[in-house]
């Protein structure tokens, strides 16, 4: 099949069906609020809700214990290398869970909310009710700290095994969740659904809010105190002192980053540590006799053990550096691929992918003859279990399918997906460039065949990023590129290679890049990934709610689980339009397809604008957002 005969996603896909019991709000409510009286959407079928069961599995936690087993650079090498200032601490837990539940509005507010967008020209003061939806004090020092939970509550929100702030030894790669709080493992409470999830009602006297209960329902049997525990809090204004360019000014306003799934800012810890590497510690990698080799070495090879855990990999020698995901997926395709598919067989993909996940397939499909198959989105922008099956044949060998949508934020049901497919016998690649940076990811609970993501959306560097590979399948794979590094043994007439991951690295690697994406998975840690994402749900709640009840702005994907972003188009203005209005308030978004052109086909646009979320971001900064697309649209 050749790339122009790819087909197209809505047209030869199996339609959507209209199956499964609604979750949570029911349709006509999400309508409103989603739709917000612009009307249907172009060519769409009707609301779908979704034909996934609760995803309650138990997260499993990495085996950090495990050794890399990496023979290499270490072993061999001097131990001399400077130590960097600034190892790990134990993470920091998210103690103010009940501030945010009291922050998110009840269901009646939000209607209310909805009801807004009849009355054009509302300004941003006219709240639903002042009591439902506060004036986000998160934010504010004062009241943050002021808020934070009595004793007894707080030990009931915390992990009941907690690490000491004073605690020697291996640091968890991701905290444990709090005891009373149930997330399925890789992804985010739903957003549109506030069906229960445990089958156990909220305790008594519980708000029952739209967005958080009852998945984050305290459970009465794990109330029980919890140790006495030292820790810092995950105060947001904190972790923003840690970033620098957030001081920024732009066009005479302070900078408000909601540009995050294009790219990350980097905190000081990353910066001071690519400083330390080039000041003392710069070499080349492996070969050399000397002192900064050996220094160099361990620096390069330490930021790979430090991603092994970060991801629960279970050795070292399963991450290979790439430049990015881009790379990752190409080199997957181009060995894995070249090796294994052949005419007919078959590649599956996801309509939400990223170009970046959907060339590079072309490209392989032109080449060995396979054929490309689309599972389809609801109009809401999920994708039903029901829908990939149905595109999975008995041909299929190979799946590739985004964690997170970078256009709609949506998070896919990648380990039952992964399942399924494995089911069948196919191999899967899961792109997770929008999805390790908000919230824990564990590729062996996953069950990944492969797992690709980006340095620089990571709060690391651009140039570096990483493929996780099962080590049984990297060992079978051909290299993709030649050069030094990757070799056992050349002579003119034959070469040998070495194993992976050198197999896989061509040529001097981005050294400085990789150390630096180490430094950024040290600093999440410090911070605790789970309290990221318990962070950045209830932002991305505030600013879906925000957004939606501005008159003349209509979401674009509403699915249940999400993260990190919220699109939106409006009646008024267009993307790229309202784009450069914000930047003149100093507020980055993304406006355009956001290299997803078949997401934007799906819906039959041609851009929205894109708000995306990191662990800084702010309640204020969502209420800045919500006043300038007021502003811009009363004009
Ligand atoms: N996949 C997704 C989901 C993305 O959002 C992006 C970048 O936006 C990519 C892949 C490509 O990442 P990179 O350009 O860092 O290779």
């Amino acid at each position: 099949m050749t790339t122009s005969e790819v087909p197209a996603p809505v047209s030869v896909l199996p339609g959507v069906t209209a199956t499964g019991a609604p979750r949570g709000i029911d349709d006509a409510t999400l309508d409103r609020i989603t739709s917000n009286l612009l009307g249907p959407i172009p060519g769409a079928a009707a609301p779908e809700s979704a034909g996934t069961a609760a995803l309650t599995a138990a997260r499993t936690t990495s085996p950090l214990a495990s050794t890399s087993g990496l023979p290499g650079p270490t072993a061999g090498v001097s131990s001399a290398a400077t130590p960097f200032p600034g190892a790990p601490i134990p993470a920091a837990p998210y103690l103010d869970e009940a501030i945010h539940q009291s922050q998110i509005p009840a269901p009646a507010s939000i209607a209310a909310a909805a009801a807004q967008t009849a009355a054009p020209g509302a300004a941003t003061s006219v709240a639903p009710s002042s009591a439902a939806i506060p004036a986000s004090p998160y934010f504010d020092a004062g009241i943050h700290q002021s808020q934070i939970p009595a004793p007894s509550s707080v030990a009931a929100a915390a992990p009941a095994t907690g690490i000491t702030e004073a605690a020697a030894g291996p640091i968890d790669w991701s905290p444990p969740l709090p005891a009373n709080v149930e997330i399925h493992d890789g992804s985010l409470p739903r957003l549109f659904d506030d069906a229960p999830l445990s089958g156990k009602p909220p305790q008594d006297g519980a708000p029952s809010y739209y967005f958080l209960t009852p998945i984050l329902a305290t459970r009465p049997e794990a109330a029980a105190p919890a140790a006495p525990f030292q820790r810092r809090l995950f105060d947001v204004n904190d972790i923003r002192r840690d970033f620098p360019i957030l001081e920024e000014r732009v066009h005479g306003k302070r900078l408000v980053w909601l540009d995050n799934a294009a790219t990350t800012q980097k905190p000081q810890a990353v910066i001071d540590r690519l400083v330390h590497y080039y000041s003392h510690e710069y070499s080349n990698v492996h070969r050399a006799a000397h002192e900064l080799a050996a220094r160099s070495t361990d620096a390069y090879e330490s930021a790979r053990e430090k991603v092994q855990r970060f991801i629960g990999a279970g050795s070292a020698e399963e991450i290979v550096f790439v430049r990015g995901t881009t790379e990752a997926v190409n080199l997957v395709a181009a060995s894995y691929g070249r090796k294994f598919l052949g005419e007919g067989d078959e590649i599956v993909l996801s309509t939400l992918e990223h170009h970046s996940n959907i060339v590079p397939w072309q490209f392989l499909a032109e080449q060995v003859g396979a054929v490309i198959r689309v599972v389809p989105v609801t109009d809401r922008g999920e994708v039903l279990l029901s829908d990939f099956e149905r595109t999975l044949t008995t041909r299929t060998k190979f799946v590739s399918l985004t964690h997170v949508s970078n256009a709609l934020g949506t998070i896919l049901p990648v380990r039952e997906m992964i399942d399924i497919a494995h089911r069948r016998g196919a191999k899967v690649l899961i792109d997770g460039a929008q999805a390790v940076s908000h919230f824990p990811v564990n590729v062996q609970s996953l069950d990944a065949d492969f797992y690709a993501f980006s340095g620089h959306k990571l709060f690391g560097p651009s140039a570096i990023g990483v493929l996780y590979g099962k080590k049984a399948l990297l060992d079978e794979m051909p290299p993709w590129q030649g050069g030094g590094n990757m070799i056992q043994r050349v002579t003119f007439e034959h070469s040998t290679f070495a194993d992976p991951p050198s197999r896989f690295e061509a040529g001097t690697a981005a050294l400085g890049p990789a150390v630096g994406l180490g430094a950024a998975v040290d600093y999440l840690e410090r911070i605790g990934m789970q309290n990221v994402a318990t962070h950045e749900r209830a932002l991305l709640a505030y600013a879906t709610e925000a957004l939606a009840r501005i008159p003349g702005v209509r979401l674009i994907g509403t699915a249940p689980e999400k993260a990190g972003v919220v699109s939106f188009i409006t009646d008024k203005i267009p993307a790229e339009e309202m784009g450069k209005i914000l930047d003149q308030d100093g507020i980055a978004v993304r406006a355009g397809h956001h290299c997803a052109q078949p997401t934007m086909d799906r819906f039959g646009l041609e851009a929205t604008v894109r708000p995306s979320l990191a662990l800084y971001n702010t309640h204020d900064e969502i209420d800045q957002l919500e006043r300038a697309v007021r502003r811009a649209l009363q004009k």
